[in-house]
């Protein structure tokens, strides 16, 4: 398994969940050498799946944007209140 199959393979078990890509690595026996970091750069990049700096969970990076104010990393239930 490389890398970029990895990643294709987990985004399905992330999407909607918390779970932690050193899960990911256990469930999936993963044998080569890999960073943490690496793993989210692809997915964000080849899935647009980012992770909420609130609640730590997995949704589409559009989900972590403002309408108004582009990107901030957190859901909408996960976001400072703002006027
Ligand atoms: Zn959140």
């Amino acid at each position: 398994m490389t890398l970029i199959e990895f990643v294709d393979a987990i985004v399905g078990d992330l999407e909607c969940s918390c779970s932690t890509i050193e899960e990911m690595m256990e469930k999936y026996d993963v044998d080569f050498g890999v960073e943490v970091n690496e793993v989210e750069e692809e997915l964000g990049a080849r899935h647009n799946l980012e992770r909420c700096a609130g609640c730590d969970w997995w949704m589409d990076a559009s989900e972590l944007a403002h309408d108004y104010d582009g990107w901030c990393g957190y859901c909408e239930d996960c976001r400072p209140a703002s006027t």
